[in-house]
């Protein structure tokens, strides 16, 4: 089969921007009337002749966005374990150069963690550590896993790439989702903004998603972080990898992640900033290319932009985060979180933000049939 990574070397940057540039009125207008979008297409609908015409693609993106999810959106919310971290990218405050103090919860502390937010009505749960193998090690997070999957409906992890093997091994312990973020699709500008540390490993990362699909991971989601590349070139790219993964492996749930970078301590120049126009458009062309995706908004958005984007396409979203380990529980606890949160909500305040809308918010829609959660809940 064609790999990920030679289908992406067929759309070098001048080729894509060439067709970018070019799109017309009446390429945007076919690519909203097909039900079967090719990558052409989906560039159509990033393109600047389709930021003329957003209302268009928001009638189409709404359409769909009810034909495949009615009017369902799924809460989560994300448990930060261990921020200790080897790698050096340049735009996050978990960096290993920053000197801030770090903590590693123990996989007792993280337990304990973990049932704070189950007592707060959270369901699906998402597990983060930085990049540092030994001490964040797949057994570990597969001790925290076995420790806090009776509590909840859904386990998955935002963690560093993993081998299959490994992956299969957490899948075993309950794991059930796994997210993993490219960052930028370019791999210049990739081995610029990762100089050191595991994730200096483009090709291993880039493979990360399949590989999990592959282990037998029940959903798989990929994203870039918006604003360190030229518009045009992350969002199509990550369009095109979960086009790739849904062919691929037809029997995965495959999600997609838009975040869009936030300042962090330390002094990073964010030169590709991507406004709430094009930001909208990118939401937006997503869902016609891939109807069938789940698309995760996080608190990095503000609350009226997160509400704004659940009719055009958003399926998912966090409530009640903190972005720093520990603190909830226990004492030990990072005095900075990763990025700053823009949207403060808590789960009661989501739950009632998503029914204002006039959609219905979802804390549990799934449940593995081989464990005995003591997950109750629904709303
Ligand atoms: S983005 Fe992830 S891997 Fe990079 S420094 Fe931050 S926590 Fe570590």
């Amino acid at each position: 089969m064609t790999s990920f990574y030679d289908l992406l070397a067929q759309w070098p940057a001048e080729k894509r921007k060439a067709v970018w540039e070019n799109t017309d009125f009446s390429q945007v207008q076919r690519a909203l009337s097909k039900d079967n979008l090719t990558p052409q297409d989906f560039l159509a609908l990033l393109s600047p002749c389709a930021s003329e015409h957003l209302e268009l693609i928001a009638q189409r993106a709404h359409e769909l966005t009810l034909r495949f999810f009615g009017h369902a959106v799924n809460l989560f919310t994300p448990l930060y374990i261990s921020d200790v971290c080897t790698n050096q990218c340049r735009y996050c405050g978990f960096n290993a150069r920053n000197t801030q103090k770090r903590t590693h919860l123990s996989p007792e502390a993280a337990a304990a963690e973990a049932r704070l937010l189950h007592d707060q009505g959270h369901r699906h749960l998402l597990l983060l550590t930085g990049d540092a193998p030994k001490l964040s090690s797949p057994a570990y997070i597969a001790d925290v896993v076995q420790r806090i999957k009776p509590l909840f409906a859904s386990v998955g992890i935002e963690v560093y790439a993993l081998t299959e093997d490994e992956y299969a091994m957490l899948v075993a312990s309950g794991v059930d989702s796994m997210t993993m973020f490219q960052e930028t699709y370019d791999p210049e500008l990739y081995a610029w903004l990762h100089p050191a540390g595991p994730k200096h490993n483009y090709r291993f990362r880039l493979d990360a998603p399949q590989r999990a699909a592959a282990a037998g991971m029940r959903s798989v989601g990929v994203g870039a972080l918006l604003g360190l590349a030229p518009f045009e070139q992350d969002t199509f790219a990550t369009g095109l990898h979960a086009w790739w993964l849904e062919r691929h492996y037809p029997g995965v749930d495959i999600g997609l992640s838009i975040p869009r970078i936030c300042p962090h301590e330390g002094s990073f120049t964010v030169k590709h900033a991507v406004d709430d126009r094009h930001f909208v458009q990118y939401v937006m062309a997503l869902r016609c290319f891939l109807p069938r995706c789940s698309i995760t908004c996080s608190t990095r958005e503000s609350a009226v932009m997160r509400d704004h984007l659940i009719p055009l396409g958003v399926t998912r979203v966090s409530a009640g985060v903190s972005t720093a380990v520990g603190g909830r529980a226990t004492k030990e606890a990072s005095p900075t979180g990763q990025f700053e949160i823009t949207d403060h909500r808590s789960l009661p305040e989501m739950i009632a933000a998503i029914a204002a809308l006039g959609y219905q918010a979802v804390i549990k829609d799934w449940e593995d049939p081989t464990a005995s959660s003591q997950a109750t809940a629904c709303a």
